[in-house]
């Protein structure tokens, strides 16, 4: 990453000038409940509106029905948690939302609009970012380069951009470094800043992984498997992070193994099994299903 911005070894770095600050307003400088979320929640917020509409999803690898007729919505601003056991298909369902897997069949809607056979980059662009069941950090880089590396890296295309004007890159990158500090604090990471990703732990590179993820100001974040790989004493910190972004607005689909962290964190919790849907509901509600007993909690 040849062209990232080099960071000025000061702890603070000044804010940005007066006029600059009042033209991106609060949209990237003030510490508003809900600055890392994409500003077309604020916009045309619809809380309880479906945000994202899967539909008669499939997907084929070979002979092998990974992901067989699975519909379910998600509700702008809550989190829907997606479990079951090893295999059932819910990497895939990720893999297709974030536009990594093309679907055999099937249709995926953000906002109302389909998305189902764009790429990752331009459904990125859209608010919808993801994080991997294995981190994706780049370990030869700081903690601070590797979030301005998840900054977007096309203003022009963004609302901060379009009020920062293409001229405006040095004080982009300024206010994109002072973002970044605001999430390191808010994670307890500000220490971390120029620890390069490779020496964190694994629940510190979870952490980096949620904070690269808000750099973008998702609309929608799919988070797979957060916990995984992550140290016991550092699970709880995860949680109550999602937890605060969840009543902050932000809205997610997350895969996770840990029911206790899924009942809490989860309105509406969709359990697949071998490919399909079994049953969606409250967790408290899915527990008493008899195939979902069979299917997951068994043993
Ligand atoms: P989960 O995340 O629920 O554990 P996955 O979505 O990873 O499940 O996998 C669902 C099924 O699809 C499994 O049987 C898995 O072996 C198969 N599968 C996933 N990805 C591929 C792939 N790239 N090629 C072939 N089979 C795959
Ligand atoms: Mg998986």
């Amino acid at each position: 990453h040849p062209g990232l911005p080099v960071v000025p070894p000061t702890r603070r770095l000044s804010r940005a000038p007066g006029p600059l600050r009042a033209r991106i307003g609060k949209e990237i400088t003030a510490s508003g409940r809900d600055q890392w979320i994409h500003p077309a929640r604020s916009m045309r917020s619809r809380p309880g509106g479906r945000l994202l509409v899967v539909q008669n999803l499939r997907r084929e690898f070979g002979g092998v029905v990974a992901v067989d007729d699975v519909s379910f919505s998600v509700p702008e601003g809550s989190i829907v948690g997606l479990i079951g056991p090893n295999g059932a298909g819910k990497s895939t369902v990720i893999g297709m939302i974030a536009g990594a897997i093309l679907p055999t069949s099937g249709s995926i809607q953000l906002d109302r609009a389909e998305i189902s056979g764009l790429s990752p980059d331009q459904i990125a662009r859209r608010g919808l970012i993801r994080t991997f069941q294995l981190s994706a950090e780049f370990p030869r880089l700081t903690v601070m380069q590797n979030l301005l590396a998840a900054a977007p890296d096309h203003p022009g295309e963004t609302l901060i951009g379009m009020a920062l004007g293409k001229r405006r890159w040095g004080a982009y990158e300024a206010a994109m470094v002072e973002s970044a500090r605001e999430l390191l604090e808010r994670f307890k990471m500000a220490d971390k800043e120029d620890v390069y990703a490779g020496e964190l732990s694994g629940g510190q590179r979870r952490l980096l992984e949620v904070m690269r993820a808000l750099m973008a100001r998702p609309r929608l974040l799919l988070l797979d498997e957060p916990t995984a790989g992550v140290h016991p004493s550092m699970i709880g910190e995860l949680e109550s992070q999602l937890a605060a972004l969840r009543d902050e607005g932000l809205t997610m689909v997350m895969v996770e193994h840990e029911l206790g962290i899924v009942g809490r964190l989860c309105e509406v919790v969709v359990v697949m099994s071998r490919g399909r849907v079994i049953a969606e509901g409250a967790m408290a509600e899915v527990r008493t299903h008899e195939d979902v007993r069979e299917a997951y909690f068994a043993g």
